[in-house]
This record gives C-alpha cells, sequence and structure tokens, in this order.
C-alpha cells in the first residue's frame, strides 16, 4: 500500500480549509463510492495517492487567532470563510506554529527547517497571501534545507526563478510553480474562449475579465494584484498581439457577503464575416477555494510522487494546472506533459 502524503503548510488560510475539509469529504464518499466515480475530482489517483491520503504534519500560520489551535480549528477561525463541509474533521493533533516573519534571521530558517524534518514532512505547500515575495522565498529555502519538495500556490516568482530552480534540482527535491490555474477559473475559460475565436477565424478587438470576491484573498489582491495581473496574463498564453488586446482585474473588489465566492465576468469584443461586431459576455459563479484545492490536491501528489521517484526540479505534470510554470507553457509540449505523468507512476508498476 502506498503510505499517505505527509504534508506541512505554510498559511493557514481558505485554500488549506477546502483541502483538509475535501480529503475527509472523499474520505466519507469512498464508504459508498468507487473513487473512479468521484464528483469534482480529475485524477483519482497519482503514485499510487488517492485525495483523501494526505496527513497533515505540520502547519505555520502568523495569525494569533490560528498559532497555537489545532489545525482543524484553526481552519474554522475568522478571516477564513470557507464554508462548512458536511463531513467530521477529527482534530489532526497538528497545532498551528509561528511562521516567518520579515525580519527573521538565518537561524530562524534553520529552526523552522528543523522543525518540519522532525515532523516528517515531504512536501512543503506555500500559501501565503499574494505578494509577499520575500515569503515566498524564505519558505522555499525552508524546503531546501529541510529537503522537502515545494509547492508554490501564488503568483510569486520560485520556480521561474532560474537560479532557485537550480538548487532545487541540485538538491534532488521537486518544486513545483508557480500560481496555480483554479480547477474551472476564468482563467482556463477565458483562454478556451479566445483560443475558440481564434480557431473560428474571428478577429478578436478587445476583451477583459473581471473578478470580484469576499475572501481575505479578494481584500488583499485590491492592493497586491500585480503579480497577479502578470500571472494571469501568463495563463492566457496567446501571441502578444492578443495579450496586448486582454486586460485583467484580478480583484475588481471586495464584496463580503460573497464570502468565498468568486464571481468573475469576461467580455469579448470581435469581428467576424465582413467587419460586423460580434460580443461575448460570460458570468462564472465558483466557490473560490474549492476551485484551489481540487487542483492543490493534485500539485501535492505529484509533488510527492515526484519526491518518492526520486525526481527533481519542476515536474512537468502539472503543467496545465499552474498559471505560470517553469520555463513558460510555450516550453512544454502535450507529449512531454504525459510523458512526465507516467513517470510518476513507473515506480508503481515496477514494484508489481
Ligand atoms: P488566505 O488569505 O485565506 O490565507 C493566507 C494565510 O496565510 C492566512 O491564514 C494568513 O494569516 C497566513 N499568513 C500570512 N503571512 C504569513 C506568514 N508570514 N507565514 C505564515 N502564514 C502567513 O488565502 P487563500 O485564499 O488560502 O489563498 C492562498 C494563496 O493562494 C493566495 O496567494 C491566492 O492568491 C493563491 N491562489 C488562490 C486561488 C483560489 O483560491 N482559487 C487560485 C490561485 C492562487
Amino acid at each position: 500500500m502506498t503510505p499517505p502524503l505527509r504534508l506541512a503548510v505554510a498559511g493557514v488560510g481558505n485554500n488549506i480549509s477546502a483541502l483538509l475539509q475535501g480529503t475527509y469529504f472523499y474520505r466519507g464518499l469512498a464508504e459508498r463510492l468507487p473513487e473512479t466515480e468521484f464528483p469534482g475530482v480529475l485524477r483519482p489517483r497519482i503514485g499510487g495517492l488517492s485525495v483523501s491520503d494526505v496527513e497533515f504534519v505540520a502547519a505555520l500560520d502568523i495569525h494569533p487567532d490560528k498559532v497555537g489551535r489545532d489545525l482543524t480549528a484553526a481552519v474554522l477561525t475568522e478571516p477564513n470563510n470557507y464554508p462548512l463541509l458536511d463531513t467530521v474533521v477529527p482534530d489532526q493533533g497538528v497545532l498551528v506554529e509561528q511562521g516567518l516573519v520579515e525580519s527573521h534571521d538565518d537561524a530562524d530558517l534553520d529552526r523552522l527547517a528543523g522543525r518540519l524534518r522532525e515532523a516528517g514532512a515531504e512536501v512543503l505547500l506555500y500559501s501565503l497571501p499574494t505578494g509577499l515575495q520575500w515569503a515566498a522565498d524564505a519558505y522555499a529555502e525552508v524546503a531546501l534545507r529541510a529537503g522537502l519538495a515545494f509547492v508554490n500556490c501564488t503568483p510569486e516568482s520560485v520556480a521561474r526563478n532560474e537560479d532557485v530552480l537550480r538548487r532545487f534540482v541540485a538538491a534532488g527535491l521537486p518544486l513545483i510553480g508557480d500560481d496555480l490555474a483554479s480547477h474551472l477559473g476564468t482563467s482556463i475559460v477565458h483562454r478556451r474562449l479566445l483560443q475558440l475565436l481564434g480557431e473560428r477565424g474571428i478577429t478578436l478587438e478587445s476583451s477583459y475579465q473581471l473578478n470580484l470576491g469576499g475572501n481575505e484573498d479578494f481584500r488583499n489582491l485590491r492592493e497586491h494584484g500585480a503579480s497577479k495581473r502578470e500571472s494571469k496574463l501568463n495563463a492566457l498564453a496567446g501571441d502578444a498581439a492578443t495579450l496586448g488586446k486582454v486586460e485583467v482585474i484580478p480583484s475588481a473588489g471586495y464584496v463580503s457577503h460573497l464570502r468565498d465566492n468568486k464571481v468573475a465576468y469576461v467580455n469579448v469584443e470581435a469581428r467576424g464575416w465582413a467587419n460586423t461586431p460580434v460580443t461575448v459576455e460570460l458570468r462564472l459563479k465558483v466557490q473560490d477555494s474549492s476551485n484551489a484545492a481540487g487542483v492543490i490536491i493534485d500539485l501535492i501528489r505529484v509533488a510527492a510522487a515526484a519526491k518518492r521517484a526520486g525526481l527533481s526540479g519542476y515536474i512537468e505534470a502539472v503543467t496545465l494546472q499552474l498559471k505560470s510554470p517553469a520555463g513558460g507553457h510555450h516550453a512544454h509540449t502535450d507529449e512531454s506533459i504525459e510523458a512526465s505523468l507516467a513517470a510518476l507512476d513507473a515506480p508503481l508498476a515496477a514494484a508489481v
């Protein structure tokens, strides 16, 4: 049997609430449904790991109401506002520990690395608010010192930083990032819509996407949206001419009563036969952090499976689940992504 994935998390926000509650939701579902029929799951197994094969072994945050609490209680602590799922989540036996602050020193990095090693973690999931490049750098350094795979959920540059990537390769550790592309989010819907125009010979004039939400991520993105805007443009990955015609507003507003729901509007103005106008107006409403967790579950399983298979550096298998993958989207083909996925299952096949 494949041992569960031993996960450490930095940032105990809505993403982690959705991830933790979701793993128990599927654990309950497994009693009455084969995993191939689980709703909302892209890949039932990766490297032998199911969506509920996750053991949370360490958690870091700096919020005074979260630090010192069991992880289960911490994910339900405000300002988190992901809904309570219809499932029982027991205490994890893992207390949220004090994370890094900007004024940390080298000894703090060593101390934290030691703690994560002691907890037996395999993967460090970085899920802090957007815009904290110093924190992304520091937690990646902790992962390197502790000998863990690192997964970056945020648009901060980690896997795109060639020096950092080289250090993970040299250490024999997987590095996955940057910025997860939501399960069915604005980026993929907008991207496919723009591709469709091209496929049908319709000429794009202009396009925009506006995103609204009522969680902490949206509150933060109002003021720290620059890296997210750049990453969302990467996700659209059109040619330069197209990108010049597309505008992205990561947080057009924080609307508290939307809570953890995201509402996005996508507009396309184009020209068809004989230069006549074509307009598309699309509205997307999703549970924002479920949209993240549905992808995080694949990123962390790929990270763990890669580490167990002795693979290091960027793992191409996750490219379609990232907005800003290492090397950019153009550097990875469908064939190389498939080959990378197959390599994760190869050790299991060999063991049979
Ligand atoms: P959140 O604001 O709910 O949670 C962030 C957590 O990090 C909070 O608990 C906060 O206290 C903690 N934190 C802040 N500084 C810290 C530090 N120095 N050390 C440790 N913890 C610290 O955010 P979220 O909704 O969970 O999203 C996390 C990240 O994922 C964001 O950057 C977001 O942009 C990104 N992301 C989310 C989605 C999505 O929700 N669909 C998609 C792509 C990327």
